[in-house]
């Protein structure tokens, strides 16, 4: 595979390579910046969660990536 599609803003990936220019996530592949801006969106969220929970976790990023997919991107408030 020599090129990859980001699934949330359908930029092409080049020479992809797991966890370092693209994420597998959610059975959905994200480019790295895409991915920044997952962590970005979910970093306040999971912080009000006590205990952490895996699975909730899980189902949280699923649903962010989803989201983006369908608006073409992640909102980070800044
Ligand atoms: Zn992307």
């Amino acid at each position: 595979m020599k090129t990859l599609t980001c699934d949330v803003c359908k930029h092409t990936i080049q020479q992809p390579v797991a966890n370092r220019n693209y994420f597998h996530l959610a059975h959905r592949d994200l480019c790295e910046y895409c991915k920044d801006q997952l962590d970005s969106v979910l970093k306040p969220v999971i912080r009000t969660k006590q205990p952490f929970d895996y699975d909730w976790y899980n189902r949280l990023m699923q649903d962010f990536i989803e989201k983006a997919i369908i608006k073409g991107g992640f909102e980070s408030k800044k």
